[in-house]
Parts: C-alpha cells; structure tokens; sequence
C-alpha cells in the first residue's frame, strides 16, 4: 500500500511528472496514486524532495529509506 502524508507534502508535482505510468493525480492540495496502474517502480518514494510517499512494499535506498514503513 502506498500512502502520501500529507502533512509533509507541499504538493511541488514532482512525483506527477517522475511517474513513469501517470497514476499519480494531483490537483492543488488533492493528491491521489492509482495503485492499480501502478508498477512500483519507487520512482516517485525516492524523487519526492521531502520524503512525503511511502510504501509498504519500497525496499530501496534514498533519501526515504528510514522512513519507509
Ligand atoms: S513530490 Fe512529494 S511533496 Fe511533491 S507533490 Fe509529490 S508527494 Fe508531494
Ligand atoms: S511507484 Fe512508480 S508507478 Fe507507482 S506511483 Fe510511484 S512512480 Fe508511479
């Protein structure tokens, strides 16, 4: 399961354009990951620039390794 704390997020849009899918929707301080059409890449865990995606299933390093859950 993915989740985005959105207490952190600043909504910046990049993650929306790092997707390699397009399953992330953002629209101002609405924003949403189609897990369907995601391919857990990680892609987005390790571009957000303040840690704000997290993963049940991220296994990889970056900038957000300890906060992965
Ligand atoms: S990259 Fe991070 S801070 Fe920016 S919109 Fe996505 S989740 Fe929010
Ligand atoms: S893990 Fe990859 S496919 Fe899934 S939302 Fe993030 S960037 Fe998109």
């Amino acid at each position: 399961m993915m989740r985005v704390n959105t207490s952190i997020c600043n909504y910046c849009g990049a993650c929306v354009g790092i997707c390699p899918v397009n399953c992330i929707f953002l629209d101002e301080t609405i924003i949403k990951i189609d897990e369907e059409r995601c391919i857990k890449c990680g892609f987005c865990i390790r571009g957000c620039p303040v840690g704000a995606i997290v993963a049940d299933w991220w296994t990889g390093g970056g900038e957000n390794e300890e906060i992965r859950v």
